[in-house]
C-alpha cells in the first residue's frame, strides 16, 4: 500500500512518521473579464501583491505564492488591490471591478524551512508493506508537481516484487 496524502495527514495515518508540517499559503483570484487577448499570456509583476497574471480571452487570474499575511485580508480588499495592480500593468480600466472569485489555499505547501526539510523521509515506513509518496517526501525537489511525480516513482520502485 502506498499512502500519498499531504504531510499533515500522513502524520495522523502512519505510525512513526514525523513529516514536515504545513508551510506557506497561496492566493488565487480569478476575474471574469473580456481581456481582448487572442491567445493565453502571462505576466510577472514586482513591487506588488500580485506576482503572476494569467490572461485568457474571458478571464484574468492572479497568483500570489507564499501569500502570508495577505491571506488574512478580506476577499473584496484583495480583489480590489490586485485588480488595480493588473489593470495598471495592462492599461485596463481600474473600475468597475469585474466579477471575481478569491481562493485562499492556506496549506498550499509543506514546511520548506531548514527544520522542515530535515523531516522529509523516503518511501519506506516501519510497516513492511506500507510506503509513502507525496511532494513532501525526500524527492530532492521543492513542493511541486514534479516532486510529487518523482515521489510516486520512488514509492513504486521501493515496493517488494510480487
Ligand atoms: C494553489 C496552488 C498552486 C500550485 N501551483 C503549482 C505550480 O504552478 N507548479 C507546481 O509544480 N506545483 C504547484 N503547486 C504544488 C502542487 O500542487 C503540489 O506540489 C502537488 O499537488 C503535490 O502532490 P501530492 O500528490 O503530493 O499531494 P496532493 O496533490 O495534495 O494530493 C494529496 C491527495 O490526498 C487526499 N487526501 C488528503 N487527506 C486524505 C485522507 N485522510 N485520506 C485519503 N486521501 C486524503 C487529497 O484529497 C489529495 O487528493 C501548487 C499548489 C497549490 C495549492
Amino acid at each position: 500500500m502506498v499512502v500519498a496524502v499531504p504531510s499533515w495527514q500522513a502524520q495522523k495515518l502512519v505510525p512513526d512518521v514525523n513529516p514536515p508540517g504545513a508551510g506557506e499559503g497561496i492566493l488565487n483570484i480569478h476575474y471574469a473579464f473580456q481581456s481582448g487577448v487572442k491567445e493565453p499570456e502571462f505576466l510577472g509583476l514586482v513591487s506588488s501583491l500580485t506576482q503572476w497574471v494569467f490572461v485568457r480571452p474571458d478571464m484574468a487570474s492572479v497568483t500570489v505564492s507564499a501569500a502570508g499575511r495577505a491571506l488574512a485580508e478580506q476577499p473584496d480588499v484583495l480583489a480590489a488591490r490586485c485588480w488595480a495592480e493588473i489593470a495598471g500593468a495592462y492599461g485596463w480600466a481600474a473600475e468597475p471591478l469585474p466579477p471575481y472569485r478569491v481562493i485562499k489555499e492556506k496549506r498550499a505547501t509543506f514546511d520548506q524551512s531548514p527544520d522542515g526539510l530535515k523531516r522529509r523521509s523516503g518511501p519506506e515506513t516501519s510497516i513492511p508493506n506500507l510506503f509513502l509518496a507525496g511532494d513532501w517526501t525526500a524527492t530532492g525537489l521543492p513542493a511541486t508537481i514534479e516532486g510529487a511525480i518523482r515521489s510516486g516513482a520512488r514509492a513504486v520502485a521501493a515496493l517488494p516484487a510480487l
